[in-house]
């Protein structure tokens, strides 16, 4: 193993997010518009060079990789890639490969993820209903992607649900979606809308829910204990007593927990980005295609970037303006 990889605030990084492609067969309306553009593929980073990046990467300290999209499972041949990454848990360097997942592909991959060493995924679920899921997602269908949540936990997968907090779309489910993840015993996860992508800004400000008011909500039914743990991201975690379960609350605009950040994001075309929240990136593809024999270009090109990791993002509701707003999807950079 090399040095390990200090930001210029002392902050190591183990944590990589990878997103494996830009594409997906779901269009949630805060994410993607109904006719996106996808990137031609020599563009993508082949499932060859995903493998020497991420093992790049783990040789140089990090210790958890999560694989994300775009939709990852829709990528031909992505079993391959975690098939690979078995090798990294087998010696230890590597303490967890996960993904983030719509669910659409989950009935078909979920014992094979099992079988790479996956233990752990989420599966994001924004509605319970029928017709608002299909809203929503435009292209989705709710039956499939709870038949992928059944064969997730028959395959011996934990899995926590991710929920977008949409003013007037899912408030109103508050409850419903609380207890179902409940009664599956999964914890679950509210996010906060971001401003990506190219959804009209007022349609954003208008879904924004802060989840100060969504907290408030639930502690009117359940008793909510502040948990201490940290996942070294924008989340913090409470126990709600009556089910045991665990909520968590991402909140990347009205909190800056950027001093304890851990985490870079690779894009599907290795532009490698320091935070979700400013322009800045490394090309490392450069590097990686120029030096098919040795990795030492690209280590230090990885190093090069570190050293630019900003202090925090810019993001910025209060002026009731999307200030700081940066232009990629959160499909290009991988939620
Ligand atoms: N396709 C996979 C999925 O939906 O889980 C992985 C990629 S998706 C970009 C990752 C996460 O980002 C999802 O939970 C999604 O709901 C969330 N997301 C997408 N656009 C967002 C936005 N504008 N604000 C907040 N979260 C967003
Ligand atoms: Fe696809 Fe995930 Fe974006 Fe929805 S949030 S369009 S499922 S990448």
């Amino acid at each position: 193993m090399t040095a390990p990889l200090i930001d210029p605030f002392q902050r190591a990084i183990s944590y990589l997010r990878v997103s494996v492609t830009d594409r997906c067969d779901f269009r949630c309306v805060y994410c993607m518009s109904e006719n996106m553009t996808f990137l031609p593929k020599r563009e993508l980073l082949t499932l060859e060079e995903l493998d020497r990046l991420c093992s790049t990467f783990v040789r140089m300290g990090v210790q958890k990789l999560r694989i994300t999209g775009g939709e990852p499972l829709v990528r031909k041949g992505i079993m391959t890639f975690f098939d690979a990454m078995t090798r990294h848990l087998a010696t230890g360097a590597l303490k967890e490969l996960t993904l983030t997942t719509n669910g659409s592909q989950m009935e078909r991959f979920a014992g094979d993820l099992y079988a790479a060493g996956v233990r752990r995924v989420n599966i994001s679920l924004d509605t319970l209903d029928d017709q608002k899921f299909a809203d929503i997602t435009r292209w989705g269908r709710l039956a499939q992607v709870i038949k992928g949540i059944d064969a997730a936990q028959n395959a011996g997968l934990r899995v926590k649900i991710n929920t977008v907090a949409l003013k007037g779309f899912n408030e109103d489910e508050l409850f419903t979606l609380t207890e179902w993840c409940a009664s599956r015993d999964m914890d679950l996860t509210f996010i906060e809308v971001m401003p990506m992508g190219d959804i009209g800004n007022e349609d954003r400000l208008g879904q924004y829910w802060k989840l100060s008011d969504l907290r408030a909500r639930l502690g009117e039914r359940f008793t909510l204990t502040e948990l201490t743990e940290r996942s070294g991201g924008p989340a913090r975690y409470v126990r709600l007593e009556e089910t045991g379960q665990k909520i968590g609350f991402i909140t990347p605009l009205t909190h800056n927990f950027c001093e304890s950040c851990n985490r870079v994001r690779l894009t599907c075309t290795g532009e490698l980005y320091m935070c979700l929240g400013q322009e800045d990136m490394a090309d490392l593809r450069a590097p990686l295609r120029n030096n098919p024999a040795s990795d030492a270009m690209l280590e230090e090109a990885i190093r090069a970037a570190i050293t630019r990791k900003p202090k925090g993002h810019d993001f910025d509701y209060s002026r009731q303006t999307v200030d700081g707003r940066v232009s990629r999807h959160m499909s290009h950079t991988g939620g």
